[in-house]
């Protein structure tokens, strides 16, 4: 049994070339995600202190769900220093579910806004609270609509550019993140034209806005500590190992830890397969699936007397 793996271990025998040469994205992703989170970070405490002055709860709810998006990128990079420290014989399989774990702490993080926020704006309309300083709350919320705007429009361009699926739909989140600044201005606007009730009512609806990023980001990370994986990883590395000459019938399992995408197969073959002839098979495997699986960074090979 060979376990792979190109990243931790150079002297690996079979080297994945898929591996190495993602460096230089990495680093266009990390300053991405760092600069947005810059950004973001600065749109929500604008809108958190002339939430706290004004009193309106739609600003509170958006000023928070900001920085709440703002914990995720932090949480990126813990899982990318937590990535690169050294396995030991107490943590075989290095560190990368650092992430995971701290996955859980950002789901709290934002289900605690979503009940700050909407028991703020439920408590608000049932006693008809006021909201004041609306110039600067509307501007405020414009402050919102155009830092999502723009971090939406950085991370679309780099996502593009990189080819980050991840960083693209990232992007779409910060321009849905755009309208629920929207959402928290149109009520502040009618407050302004006589409607005192609108802005509690932004609130409620700002607040469903952060339980819907609480549930993606609570789903995703029980996907992935219940070590949840696309399917058609198992259907592709199955059909490509069967095909490799030698394999009569492939078995496939697959599991991230953190970053890294670990793919083991069980490869039948004839029983009377040297040893020698049943390794270089398995190298056989791992060339052939590794264009067919690029986020693979790690592959485990074991052969199986097939029976007849
Ligand atoms: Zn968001």
């Amino acid at each position: 049994m060979h376990a792979i793996s190109g990243v931790r271990d150079p002297a690996a025998s079979f080297p994945l070339d898929t591996v190495t040469d993602d460096a230089h994205e990495r680093r266009q992703a990390n300053r991405a995600v760092a600069v947005s989170a810059a950004g973001l970070a600065l749109t929500g405490l604008v809108e958190l202190a002339i939430a706290l002055v004004s009193g309106s709860v739609a600003l509170l709810g958006d000023a928070l769900h900001n920085l709440s998006d703002v914990s995720t990128s932090a949480l990126v990079f813990v899982g990318f220093r937590a990535s690169r420290r050294i396995p030991t014989e107490r943590y075989p399989y290095g560190y990368e579910r650092a992430e995971d774990l701290a996955g859980i702490g950002v789901a709290l993080v934002i289900w605690g806004s979503a009940a700050v926020a909407g028991f703020e704006s439920v408590t608000k309309l049932l006693r008809h609270g006021a909201t004041g300083h609306l110039g600067w709350g509307i501007a405020a919320a414009a402050a919102g609509i155009a830092g999502n705007q723009l971090v939406a429009r950085y991370k679309l361009a780099v996502g593009r550019r990189i080819r980050s699926a991840t960083m693209v739909a990232d992007a779409k989140h910060s321009w849905l993140d755009a309208l629920s600044s929207a959402g928290a201005m149109l009520g502040l606007i009618g407050v302004a034209i006589g409607w005192a009730w609108a802005d509690a009512v932004a609130g409620i609806v700002v607040t469903a806005f952060i339980c819907h990023v609480g549930w993606e980001v609570t789903a995703d990370i029980a996907h992935r500590l219940l070590d949840g994986v696309d399917p058609e990883i198992i259907a592709t590395a199955e059909t490509a190992a069967a095909a490799v000459a030698g394999v009569m019938h492939a078995h496939a399992r697959a599991r991230w830890t953190g970053r890294t995408l670990r793919v083991e197969v069980e490869g039948f073959v004839d029983p009377k397969t040297p040893l020698a002839e049943a390794d270089q098979i398995g190298r056989s495997v791992a060339a052939a699936l590794a264009p067919r699986i690029p986020e693979m960074h790690s592959f485990t090979w074991s052969a199986r007397a097939a029976t007849q």
